[in-house]
Protein backbone atom coordinates (compact mmCIF):
# COMPACT_ATOMS: atom_id res chain seq x y z
CA UNK A 1 0.00 0.00 0.00
CA UNK A 2 1.12 3.36 -1.00
CA UNK A 3 1.31 6.05 2.21
CA UNK A 4 0.53 9.47 2.30
CA UNK A 5 2.48 11.55 5.26
CA UNK A 6 0.38 14.76 6.58
CA UNK A 7 2.89 16.53 9.03
CA UNK A 8 1.67 20.17 11.21
CA UNK A 9 4.20 22.40 12.42
CA UNK A 10 4.64 23.84 15.68
CA UNK A 11 7.58 26.76 15.75
CA UNK A 12 9.01 28.83 18.31
CA UNK A 13 10.55 31.90 17.94
CA UNK A 14 11.89 34.39 20.28
CA UNK A 15 11.18 38.00 19.99
CA UNK A 16 13.80 40.15 19.76
CA UNK A 17 13.02 42.85 21.71
CA UNK A 18 15.17 44.58 24.28
CA UNK A 19 13.64 43.19 27.44
CA UNK A 20 11.85 39.99 29.09
CA UNK A 21 7.98 39.56 28.14
CA UNK A 22 6.55 40.39 31.67
CA UNK A 23 9.92 41.80 33.28
CA UNK A 24 12.43 44.58 32.48
CA UNK A 25 15.13 41.90 33.03
CA UNK A 26 17.46 42.17 29.54
CA UNK A 27 16.05 39.34 26.62
CA UNK A 28 20.02 39.09 25.40
CA UNK A 29 20.97 35.90 27.02
CA UNK A 30 22.76 34.32 24.49
CA UNK A 31 26.60 33.35 26.62
CA UNK A 32 26.05 35.04 29.86
CA UNK A 33 26.34 33.78 32.53
CA UNK A 34 23.65 31.59 33.96
CA UNK A 35 20.92 33.48 36.55
CA UNK A 36 22.63 36.79 35.80
CA UNK A 37 19.33 37.83 34.07
CA UNK A 38 16.93 37.33 36.67
CA UNK A 39 14.28 39.16 38.91
CA UNK A 40 11.43 37.85 41.34
CA UNK A 41 9.31 38.37 38.43
CA UNK A 42 10.85 35.82 35.96
CA UNK A 43 12.05 33.42 38.76
CA UNK A 44 8.45 33.30 39.56
CA UNK A 45 8.49 34.64 43.44
CA UNK A 46 5.41 34.67 45.02
CA UNK A 47 3.47 37.35 45.09
CA UNK A 48 5.34 39.04 41.73
CA UNK A 49 3.34 41.02 39.47
CA UNK A 50 4.01 39.89 35.57
CA UNK A 51 3.64 43.57 33.14
CA UNK A 52 3.36 42.99 29.48
CA UNK A 53 5.55 44.22 27.15
CA UNK A 54 4.28 46.35 24.25
CA UNK A 55 7.57 46.43 21.93
CA UNK A 56 7.28 42.59 21.76
CA UNK A 57 3.40 42.35 21.76
CA UNK A 58 3.86 44.72 18.49
CA UNK A 59 6.60 42.76 17.01
CA UNK A 60 4.70 39.49 17.21
CA UNK A 61 1.89 41.23 15.99
CA UNK A 62 3.79 42.66 12.97
CA UNK A 63 5.20 39.11 12.32
CA UNK A 64 1.14 37.83 11.93
CA UNK A 65 0.64 40.44 9.56
CA UNK A 66 3.28 39.54 7.54
CA UNK A 67 1.82 36.19 7.10
CA UNK A 68 -1.39 37.33 6.20
CA UNK A 69 -2.66 36.90 9.70
CA UNK A 70 -6.11 38.63 10.89
CA UNK A 71 -5.79 40.27 14.65
CA UNK A 72 -8.49 40.43 16.56
CA UNK A 73 -9.04 43.44 18.55
CA UNK A 74 -9.62 41.45 21.55
CA UNK A 75 -7.11 38.90 22.68
CA UNK A 76 -6.02 37.92 26.40
CA UNK A 77 -3.33 35.74 27.92
CA UNK A 78 -3.86 32.41 29.87
CA UNK A 79 -2.41 30.07 32.23
CA UNK A 80 -0.97 26.79 31.37
CA UNK A 81 0.07 24.82 33.84
CA UNK A 82 2.05 22.07 34.18
CA UNK A 83 5.09 21.11 36.56
CA UNK A 84 8.84 21.31 35.95
CA UNK A 85 11.97 22.08 37.36
CA UNK A 86 12.91 24.94 34.56
CA UNK A 87 9.50 26.40 35.21
CA UNK A 88 9.49 28.28 38.37
CA UNK A 89 5.95 30.05 38.24
CA UNK A 90 4.65 26.35 38.00
CA UNK A 91 2.63 27.58 34.80
CA UNK A 92 3.39 29.19 31.25
CA UNK A 93 1.76 32.36 30.54
CA UNK A 94 0.44 31.61 26.85
CA UNK A 95 -2.58 31.85 24.53
CA UNK A 96 -5.24 29.63 24.55
CA UNK A 97 -8.79 30.27 22.91
CA UNK A 98 -8.37 33.98 22.28
CA UNK A 99 -4.81 33.79 20.45
CA UNK A 100 -3.37 37.69 19.16
CA UNK A 101 -3.40 36.70 15.53
CA UNK A 102 -5.40 33.72 13.02
CA UNK A 103 -5.60 32.99 9.58
CA UNK A 104 -2.09 33.39 7.89
CA UNK A 105 -0.28 31.46 5.13
CA UNK A 106 3.17 30.92 4.13
CA UNK A 107 4.00 30.36 0.42
CA UNK A 108 6.88 27.76 -0.25
CA UNK A 109 8.76 27.03 -3.59
CA UNK A 110 9.66 24.01 -4.00
CA UNK A 111 12.43 22.90 -6.47
CA UNK A 112 10.58 22.36 -9.18
CA UNK A 113 9.88 25.89 -9.29
CA UNK A 114 6.01 25.12 -8.01
CA UNK A 115 4.75 27.27 -5.10
CA UNK A 116 2.21 25.84 -2.59
CA UNK A 117 0.50 27.94 0.14
CA UNK A 118 0.76 26.22 3.49
CA UNK A 119 -2.22 27.89 6.15
CA UNK A 120 -1.05 29.03 9.53
CA UNK A 121 -3.63 28.30 12.03
CA UNK A 122 -2.53 31.15 14.53
CA UNK A 123 0.43 33.26 15.92
CA UNK A 124 0.45 33.68 19.58
CA UNK A 125 2.47 35.12 22.16
CA UNK A 126 4.03 33.42 25.46
CA UNK A 127 6.81 32.96 27.35
CA UNK A 128 9.37 30.49 27.68
CA UNK A 129 10.95 28.12 30.61
CA UNK A 130 14.75 28.23 32.05
CA UNK A 131 17.23 25.85 30.78
CA UNK A 132 18.34 22.61 32.74
CA UNK A 133 21.82 21.01 32.04
CA UNK A 134 22.47 17.75 33.04
CA UNK A 135 25.42 17.00 34.07
CA UNK A 136 27.61 13.36 35.81
CA UNK A 137 27.26 16.28 39.65
CA UNK A 138 23.44 16.29 38.82
CA UNK A 139 21.19 18.71 37.33
CA UNK A 140 22.13 22.72 36.92
CA UNK A 141 19.05 25.11 36.19
CA UNK A 142 19.69 28.54 34.27
CA UNK A 143 16.72 31.01 34.57
CA UNK A 144 18.03 33.47 32.25
CA UNK A 145 15.84 32.04 29.52
CA UNK A 146 12.86 32.26 32.23
CA UNK A 147 10.19 34.86 30.96
CA UNK A 148 12.09 35.82 27.22
CA UNK A 149 9.28 36.28 24.73
CA UNK A 150 8.48 34.02 22.57
CA UNK A 151 6.10 33.63 19.41
CA UNK A 152 4.63 30.55 18.44
CA UNK A 153 3.50 29.90 14.73
CA UNK A 154 0.88 26.75 14.03
CA UNK A 155 0.68 24.90 10.94
CA UNK A 156 -2.26 23.68 9.46
CA UNK A 157 -1.99 20.17 8.67
CA UNK A 158 -1.01 21.15 5.08
CA UNK A 159 2.90 19.69 4.63
CA UNK A 160 2.88 16.70 2.71
CA UNK A 161 6.65 16.00 2.41
CA UNK A 162 10.29 16.85 3.78
CA UNK A 163 10.87 19.00 1.09
CA UNK A 164 7.75 21.02 2.18
CA UNK A 165 8.28 21.31 5.74
CA UNK A 166 12.01 22.40 5.48
CA UNK A 167 10.63 24.71 2.72
CA UNK A 168 7.74 25.93 5.17
CA UNK A 169 10.57 26.53 8.13
CA UNK A 170 12.94 28.39 6.01
CA UNK A 171 10.34 30.26 4.47
CA UNK A 172 9.05 31.05 8.20
CA UNK A 173 12.58 32.11 9.46
CA UNK A 174 13.18 34.81 6.04
CA UNK A 175 9.12 36.43 6.91
CA UNK A 176 10.29 36.78 11.08
CA UNK A 177 14.02 37.78 10.08
CA UNK A 178 12.89 40.57 7.75
CA UNK A 179 10.15 42.15 9.59
CA UNK A 180 12.58 42.42 12.95
CA UNK A 181 10.62 40.70 14.99
CA UNK A 182 12.91 37.38 15.71
CA UNK A 183 16.97 37.20 15.04
CA UNK A 184 15.16 33.26 14.55
CA UNK A 185 19.23 31.98 15.08
CA UNK A 186 18.99 28.73 15.61
CA UNK A 187 22.15 28.29 17.10
CA UNK A 188 21.24 30.71 19.86
CA UNK A 189 18.30 28.65 20.50
CA UNK A 190 15.96 31.72 19.25
CA UNK A 191 14.15 29.25 16.76
CA UNK A 192 12.88 26.16 17.37
CA UNK A 193 10.96 22.76 15.84
CA UNK A 194 7.86 20.80 17.06
CA UNK A 195 6.49 18.10 14.37
CA UNK A 196 3.62 16.60 13.88
CA UNK A 197 3.59 13.19 11.56
CA UNK A 198 0.26 11.09 10.48
CA UNK A 199 0.28 8.92 7.64
CA UNK A 200 -2.44 7.86 5.70
CA UNK A 201 -3.38 5.29 2.56
CA UNK A 202 -2.97 7.58 -0.75
CA UNK A 203 -6.55 8.26 -0.86
CA UNK A 204 -8.10 8.40 2.25
CA UNK A 205 -9.68 11.48 3.65
CA UNK A 206 -9.56 11.29 6.89
CA UNK A 207 -6.21 11.96 8.83
CA UNK A 208 -4.27 9.25 10.67
CA UNK A 209 -2.93 9.26 14.51
CA UNK A 210 -0.45 11.49 14.93
CA UNK A 211 3.14 11.12 16.96
CA UNK A 212 4.90 14.94 17.93
CA UNK A 213 8.37 15.05 17.96
CA UNK A 214 9.62 18.17 20.40
CA UNK A 215 12.57 20.52 20.59
CA UNK A 216 14.11 20.07 17.34
CA UNK A 217 16.90 22.82 16.63
CA UNK A 218 18.28 23.16 13.28
CA UNK A 219 16.88 22.23 9.59
CA UNK A 220 18.81 19.19 9.46
CA UNK A 221 17.17 17.52 12.78
CA UNK A 222 13.85 19.20 11.62
CA UNK A 223 13.71 17.21 8.15
CA UNK A 224 15.66 14.10 9.57
CA UNK A 225 13.39 13.57 12.30
CA UNK A 226 10.14 13.98 10.14
CA UNK A 227 11.89 11.61 7.58
CA UNK A 228 12.48 8.64 10.64
CA UNK A 229 8.74 9.49 11.95
CA UNK A 230 6.93 8.59 8.34
CA UNK A 231 9.34 5.58 7.90
CA UNK A 232 8.82 4.53 11.45
CA UNK A 233 5.14 4.97 11.19
CA UNK A 234 4.23 2.88 7.59
CA UNK A 235 6.83 0.32 8.55
CA UNK A 236 4.78 0.05 12.31
CA UNK A 237 1.19 -0.08 10.47
CA UNK A 238 2.53 -2.56 7.59
CA UNK A 239 3.58 -5.16 10.40
CA UNK A 240 0.05 -4.57 11.35
CA UNK A 241 0.24 -2.15 14.30
CA UNK A 242 -1.00 0.76 14.93
CA UNK A 243 0.64 4.69 15.75
CA UNK A 244 -0.25 5.96 19.09
CA UNK A 245 -0.85 9.75 20.30
CA UNK A 246 2.47 10.54 22.17
CA UNK A 247 4.91 13.18 22.63
CA UNK A 248 8.38 11.82 20.92
CA UNK A 249 11.87 13.04 21.22
CA UNK A 250 14.55 13.27 18.96
CA UNK A 251 18.05 11.83 19.71
CA UNK A 252 20.76 13.55 17.47
CA UNK A 253 23.31 11.32 17.80
CA UNK A 254 21.57 8.36 17.27
CA UNK A 255 18.76 10.35 14.55
CA UNK A 256 15.67 8.12 15.74
CA UNK A 257 12.71 9.30 17.52
CA UNK A 258 11.69 7.50 21.08
CA UNK A 259 8.66 7.85 22.68
CA UNK A 260 8.12 10.15 25.83
CA UNK A 261 4.99 10.05 27.14
CA UNK A 262 0.99 10.04 26.29
CA UNK A 263 0.01 13.03 24.57
CA UNK A 264 -1.06 15.79 26.82
CA UNK A 265 -4.61 16.57 26.38
CA UNK A 266 -5.87 20.79 27.04
CA UNK A 267 -7.73 19.86 29.98
CA UNK A 268 -4.21 18.49 31.73
CA UNK A 269 -2.81 22.04 31.30
CA UNK A 270 -6.04 23.33 33.05
CA UNK A 271 -6.03 26.30 31.46
CA UNK A 272 -7.70 29.56 32.55
CA UNK A 273 -7.36 33.58 31.67
CA UNK A 274 -4.11 34.89 33.53
CA UNK A 275 -6.23 37.48 36.18
CA UNK A 276 -2.39 39.28 36.57
CA UNK A 277 -2.64 40.85 32.74
CA UNK A 278 -5.32 42.53 31.55
CA UNK A 279 -6.45 41.90 27.46
CA UNK A 280 -4.77 42.85 24.97
CA UNK A 281 -6.60 45.04 22.91
CA UNK A 282 -5.23 45.94 19.58
CA UNK A 283 -6.62 49.12 17.88
CA UNK A 284 -7.29 49.21 13.85
CA UNK A 285 -4.49 52.64 14.20
CA UNK A 286 -2.05 50.41 15.92
CA UNK A 287 -2.58 47.98 13.21
CA UNK A 288 -2.33 50.53 10.29
CA UNK A 289 0.66 51.52 11.76
CA UNK A 290 2.80 48.01 11.70
CA UNK A 291 1.17 47.16 8.50
CA UNK A 292 2.99 50.72 7.31
CA UNK A 293 6.41 49.42 8.51
CA UNK A 294 6.61 46.08 6.95
CA UNK A 295 8.52 46.35 3.73
CA UNK A 296 7.20 44.18 1.22
CA UNK A 297 8.54 40.92 1.09
CA UNK A 298 11.20 39.98 -1.46
CA UNK A 299 9.24 37.27 -2.81
CA UNK A 300 6.14 38.54 -3.76
CA UNK A 301 8.01 42.14 -5.10
CA UNK A 302 9.59 39.36 -7.57
CA UNK A 303 5.97 38.09 -8.05
CA UNK A 304 5.21 41.33 -8.66
CA UNK A 305 8.21 42.25 -11.09
CA UNK A 306 7.89 39.05 -13.22
CA UNK A 307 3.92 39.34 -14.35
CA UNK A 308 3.35 42.73 -14.44
CA UNK A 309 6.44 44.13 -15.61
CA UNK A 310 7.37 40.99 -18.00
CA UNK A 311 11.13 40.42 -15.97
CA UNK A 312 12.87 37.54 -16.30
CA UNK A 313 12.84 35.19 -13.24
CA UNK A 314 16.45 35.49 -12.75
CA UNK A 315 16.28 39.30 -12.72
CA UNK A 316 13.76 39.63 -10.64
CA UNK A 317 14.56 37.78 -7.59
CA UNK A 318 17.89 39.70 -8.19
CA UNK A 319 16.66 43.16 -7.60
CA UNK A 320 13.83 42.06 -5.24
CA UNK A 321 16.70 40.46 -3.19
CA UNK A 322 18.36 43.77 -2.26
CA UNK A 323 15.72 46.00 -0.51
CA UNK A 324 17.70 49.24 -1.81
CA UNK A 325 18.26 48.31 -5.50
CA UNK A 326 14.52 47.57 -5.49
CA UNK A 327 13.57 50.68 -4.12
CA UNK A 328 16.06 52.16 -6.64
CA UNK A 329 14.66 50.02 -9.30
CA UNK A 330 10.61 50.71 -8.62
CA UNK A 331 11.10 54.71 -8.58
CA UNK A 332 13.54 54.76 -11.94
CA UNK A 333 10.68 52.10 -13.42
CA UNK A 334 8.10 54.76 -12.56
CA UNK A 335 9.61 57.02 -14.16
CA UNK A 336 10.36 56.21 -17.13
CA UNK A 337 7.05 54.08 -17.67
CA UNK A 338 9.25 51.07 -18.99
CA UNK A 339 9.94 48.84 -16.17
CA UNK A 340 11.44 46.02 -18.20
CA UNK A 341 13.96 48.35 -19.73
CA UNK A 342 15.13 49.98 -16.95
CA UNK A 343 16.07 46.68 -15.42
CA UNK A 344 17.82 45.72 -18.17
CA UNK A 345 19.53 49.35 -18.02
CA UNK A 346 20.23 49.06 -14.65
CA UNK A 347 21.71 45.61 -14.49
CA UNK A 348 23.58 45.55 -17.44
CA UNK A 349 24.62 49.01 -17.69
CA UNK A 350 24.22 51.19 -14.14
CA UNK A 351 25.11 48.21 -11.48
CA UNK A 352 28.33 48.21 -11.90
CA UNK A 353 28.74 52.07 -11.59
CA UNK A 354 26.46 51.97 -8.88
CA UNK A 355 29.58 50.73 -6.61
CA UNK A 356 31.95 53.94 -7.12
CA UNK A 357 31.83 56.47 -4.77
CA UNK A 358 31.09 59.18 -7.62
CA UNK A 359 28.02 57.41 -8.37
CA UNK A 360 25.25 60.01 -7.39
CA UNK A 361 22.38 59.50 -10.35
CA UNK A 362 18.82 59.98 -8.62
CA UNK A 363 16.31 57.13 -9.79
CA UNK A 364 14.71 59.64 -11.34
CA UNK A 365 17.39 60.64 -13.44
CA UNK A 366 17.84 57.50 -14.31
CA UNK A 367 13.79 56.96 -15.27
CA UNK A 368 13.89 60.25 -17.37
CA UNK A 369 17.15 59.03 -19.44
CA UNK A 370 15.36 55.72 -19.90
CA UNK A 371 12.63 57.63 -20.80
CA UNK A 372 14.30 59.34 -23.91
CA UNK A 373 15.53 56.24 -25.27
CA UNK A 374 12.12 54.63 -25.24
CA UNK A 375 10.18 57.71 -26.95
CA UNK A 376 13.21 57.74 -29.70
CA UNK A 377 14.51 61.06 -28.81
CA UNK A 378 18.21 59.55 -28.11
CA UNK A 379 19.68 56.64 -28.82
CA UNK A 380 20.95 53.69 -26.32
CA UNK A 381 24.46 54.53 -28.00
CA UNK A 382 24.82 58.22 -26.97
CA UNK A 383 23.14 57.21 -23.74
CA UNK A 384 26.01 54.61 -23.13
CA UNK A 385 28.89 57.12 -24.25
CA UNK A 386 27.39 59.87 -21.85
CA UNK A 387 26.66 57.13 -19.19
CA UNK A 388 29.44 58.00 -16.71
CA UNK A 389 28.97 61.74 -16.99
CA UNK A 390 25.24 61.31 -15.81
CA UNK A 391 25.80 58.87 -13.11
CA UNK A 392 28.52 60.85 -11.35
CA UNK A 393 26.98 64.41 -11.76
CA UNK A 394 23.65 63.11 -11.82
CA UNK A 395 23.07 65.67 -14.47
CA UNK A 396 19.52 66.13 -15.54
CA UNK A 397 19.01 63.97 -19.01
CA UNK A 398 16.68 66.39 -20.63
CA UNK A 399 19.07 69.42 -20.54
CA UNK A 400 22.42 67.28 -21.27
CA UNK A 401 20.93 65.29 -23.78
CA UNK A 402 19.99 68.54 -25.51
CA UNK A 403 23.05 68.33 -28.21
CA UNK A 404 22.69 64.48 -28.80
CA UNK A 405 19.19 64.47 -29.79
CA UNK A 406 18.31 62.15 -32.55
CA UNK A 407 17.56 64.07 -35.21
CA UNK A 408 14.00 64.78 -36.04
CA UNK A 409 14.65 66.00 -39.82
CA UNK A 410 14.27 63.20 -42.02
CA UNK A 411 15.06 65.80 -45.11
CA UNK A 412 18.61 66.74 -43.27
CA UNK A 413 19.56 63.12 -43.10
CA UNK A 414 18.67 62.32 -46.32
CA UNK A 415 20.94 65.03 -47.58
CA UNK A 416 23.79 63.65 -45.17
CA UNK A 417 23.21 59.87 -46.71
CA UNK A 418 23.16 60.95 -50.03
CA UNK A 419 26.49 62.92 -49.67
CA UNK A 420 27.68 59.98 -47.91
CA UNK A 421 26.52 57.51 -50.53
CA UNK A 422 28.20 60.17 -53.50
CA UNK A 423 31.69 60.14 -51.09
CA UNK A 424 31.92 55.99 -51.21
CA UNK A 425 31.50 54.62 -54.99
CA UNK A 426 33.36 51.32 -53.95
CA UNK A 427 30.99 50.22 -50.94
CA UNK A 428 27.88 51.35 -52.76
CA UNK A 429 29.40 49.14 -55.76
CA UNK A 430 29.69 46.07 -53.21
CA UNK A 431 25.89 46.45 -51.39
CA UNK A 432 24.53 46.32 -55.18
CA UNK A 433 26.61 43.75 -56.38
CA UNK A 434 24.87 41.86 -53.37
CA UNK A 435 27.30 42.38 -50.34
CA UNK A 436 24.13 43.29 -47.45
CA UNK A 437 26.86 43.63 -45.11
CA UNK A 438 28.54 46.69 -46.83
CA UNK A 439 25.74 49.19 -45.43
CA UNK A 440 27.62 49.07 -42.22
CA UNK A 441 30.23 50.62 -44.00
CA UNK A 442 28.04 53.72 -44.72
CA UNK A 443 26.27 54.03 -41.27
CA UNK A 444 29.02 53.82 -39.22
CA UNK A 445 30.20 57.62 -41.93
CA UNK A 446 26.96 58.76 -41.32
CA UNK A 447 26.89 58.19 -37.39
CA UNK A 448 29.88 59.64 -37.48
CA UNK A 449 29.08 62.65 -39.48
CA UNK A 450 26.08 63.64 -37.42
CA UNK A 451 27.88 62.91 -34.03
CA UNK A 452 25.61 59.71 -32.81
CA UNK A 453 22.49 61.65 -32.79
CA UNK A 454 20.70 59.71 -36.76
CA UNK A 455 18.31 57.03 -35.51
CA UNK A 456 20.04 53.92 -36.73
CA UNK A 457 16.71 52.61 -38.01
CA UNK A 458 16.13 55.80 -39.99
CA UNK A 459 19.50 55.52 -41.55
CA UNK A 460 18.97 51.85 -42.53
CA UNK A 461 15.45 52.69 -44.28
CA UNK A 462 16.72 56.07 -45.78
CA UNK A 463 19.99 54.01 -47.45
CA UNK A 464 17.52 51.32 -48.87
CA UNK A 465 15.59 53.97 -50.39
CA UNK A 466 18.10 56.09 -51.99
CA UNK A 467 19.88 52.55 -53.06
CA UNK A 468 17.11 50.72 -54.74
P1 LIG B 1 -1.46 20.64 20.23
O1 LIG B 1 -0.29 19.90 19.69
O2 LIG B 1 -1.02 21.70 21.16
O3 LIG B 1 -2.51 19.74 20.73
P2 LIG B 1 -3.06 21.15 17.82
O4 LIG B 1 -4.01 20.07 18.10
O5 LIG B 1 -3.64 22.45 17.41
O6 LIG B 1 -2.09 21.50 19.05
O7 LIG B 1 -2.11 20.67 16.65
C1 LIG B 1 -0.79 20.98 16.60
C2 LIG B 1 -0.23 20.71 15.22
O8 LIG B 1 -0.54 19.41 14.78
C3 LIG B 1 -0.73 21.65 14.16
O9 LIG B 1 0.36 22.13 13.45
C4 LIG B 1 -1.61 20.78 13.30
O10 LIG B 1 -1.57 21.20 11.95
C5 LIG B 1 -0.97 19.42 13.44
N1 LIG B 1 -1.88 18.30 13.25
C6 LIG B 1 -3.12 18.13 13.73
N2 LIG B 1 -3.61 16.93 13.38
C7 LIG B 1 -2.66 16.31 12.65
C8 LIG B 1 -2.53 15.04 12.02
N3 LIG B 1 -3.52 14.14 12.07
N4 LIG B 1 -1.39 14.73 11.40
C9 LIG B 1 -0.38 15.61 11.36
N5 LIG B 1 -0.43 16.81 11.93
C10 LIG B 1 -1.53 17.17 12.57
MG1 LIG C 1 1.67 20.53 20.05
ZN1 LIG D 1 13.04 39.31 35.17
Amino acid sequence: MEYEPVIGLEVHCRINSKTKMFCRCSNNIFDERPNSHVCPICMGFPGMLPLINVEAVKKGVKAALALGCGIPEFSKMDRKSYFYPDLPKGFQISQYDLPISEKGKVTITLSDGSKKDIGVTRLHLEDDAGKLTHSTGGTLVDYNRSGTPLMEIVSEPDIRSVEEASAYARQLQKVVRYVDSSDADMEKGQMRFDINVSIRPKGQKEFGTRAEVKNLNSFRSLEKAIDYEIKRQIELVENGGTVVQETRGWDDNKEITTSQRGKEEAADYRYFPEPDIPPLIVTKEMIEELKAEIPELADSKSDKYQSEFGLSTEDANYIASDQELARYFEKAAEVSGSPKKTANWLLSEIKPLMASDSFTASPETIGKMVKMIEEGSITGKIAKDHLNEICSKNSDPEEYFKPFKVMEDTGELEKICQDVINRNPAIVADFKGGKEKAIGGLVGQIMGATKGTANPKSVNEILHKLLS
